[in-house]
């Protein structure tokens, strides 16, 4: 009967020979705290795009009571590009939380770790597991995507059924070097049994995989459809004045919270987001001069930047910005890379 109780020890074999070299595995013994920043960091990231950002974060705030002491712009700041700021805020307060209660260390305990903002069942695994050598899985859509094919299992993975049915098999399956076995199979699943097209003739567990030998590979995991993502317009205005540009911080709560962007307005057409920025800035929208697509898990921005030549300030979270001083604070997600096209604007109209 497939798959055999033997399967996890042969993906520990494949492992101890195919292990990724990730900049995080490096501290030996494993480091708590930078497991839990590259698991963080991973969640919705490429593992390239990580690397960079782990290596200058682990510069900045080589510790727990250094992240700790720091300001949540610093944090936001170091964060930039990675998207999803609310991550950034919660390791952020996380961070606090455990200089207070637990002398700047991540607990040891799951409930203890797990009640920390941010974190959820597959970190507290990660770290459980990987830093401190316990018992623990660590479900992330790495291992739904491997269980569901190696069990065939016919479920929607994302749904709480399927969900439930592939953390009893884990809980079944998994080994005593759990920690080991969770990094065996992220490897597993990032780099052979990928989402689409699976490299099952490289595959250690081909032998022991339902879906190989049903042919339903490409076919699992099972996933509903998504809801479509929203598409909006959004007109972003570049004023210039002295060297400087005009940039918006967003309010305190909700999507982005308390980042700087362009100002900015958002409507279902080019038309009425480009009157809707004119009647904000109270000037002419001059000249379409930048575009660009950003996506979000939920919806979508078409950003189109307009250069205005006069306008008045709006109230309420406007300040002029020179792009040494922008390049400090937090920038609102697609806004840095506006920000990267005004200061060669900024540049050519000899304005700096
Ligand atoms: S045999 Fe193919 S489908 Fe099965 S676990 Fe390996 S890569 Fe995934």
């Amino acid at each position: 009967m497939k798959p055999s109780e033997k399967w996890p020890e042969m993906l520990l074999v494949w492992f101890s020979d195919h292990k990724r070299d990730l900049p995080w595995r490096e501290a030996k013994p494993r480091n708590p705290y930078h497991v839990w920043i590259s698991e963080i960091m991973l969640q919705q990231t490429r593992t390239e795009a990580v690397k960079p950002y782990f290596h200058s974060w682990m510069e900045k705030f080589p510790t727990i009571h250094d992240l700790a002491m720091a300001s949540e712009a610093e944090v936001l700041h170091q964060w930039q590009g990675l998207g999803y700021y609310s991550r950034a805020r919660n390791i952020h307060k996380a961070a606090r939380e455990m200089e207070e209660k637990y002398g700047a260390e991540l607990p040891h305990d799951k409930e203890e770790i797990r009640a920390l903002p941010g974190i959820g069942g597959y970190t507290a695994g990660a770290i459980l597991s990987m830093a401190y050598g316990q018992k623990e899985g660590a479900i992330d859509g790495n291992v739904l995507r491997v269980y569901a094919r190696l069990y065939d299992v016919e479920e929607d993975i994302l749904k709480s059924k399927g969900k439930k049915i592939i953390s009893s098999l884990v809980e079944k399956t998994i080994p005593e070097r759990a920690g080991d076995f969770n990094e065996a199979l992220m490897d597993l699943g990032s780099d052979v049994c990928i989402p689409k097209s699976p490299r099952c003739g490289h595959c250690p567990l081909s032998a022991e995989c339902l879906a190989f030998e049903k042919g339903l590979q490409e076919r699992l995991p099972l996933r509903t459809k998504k809801k479509p993502q929203l598409v909006c317009e959004a007109a972003c205005g570049i004023i210039m004045k002295e060297g400087k540009v005009l940039l918006h911080k967003r309010p305190s709560k909700g999507m982005l919270a308390s980042m700087w962007e362009f100002p900015m307005v958002l409507s279902e057409s080019v038309e009425t987001s480009r009157a809707g920025l004119e009647a904000l800035l109270q000037g002419k929208a001059e000249e379409l001069v930048w575009k660009y697509k950003h996506t979000f898990t939920h919806r979508i921005w078409l950003m189109k930047a307009y250069t205005l030549k006069d306008g008045v300030v709006p109230e309420g979270g406007y300040r002029w910005f020179t792009p040494e001083e922008y390049k400090e604070i937090p920038l609102a997600g697609p806004h840095a890379r506006l920000a990267a096209f005004a200061e060669k604007l900024l540049r050519e109209e000899g304005d700096f």
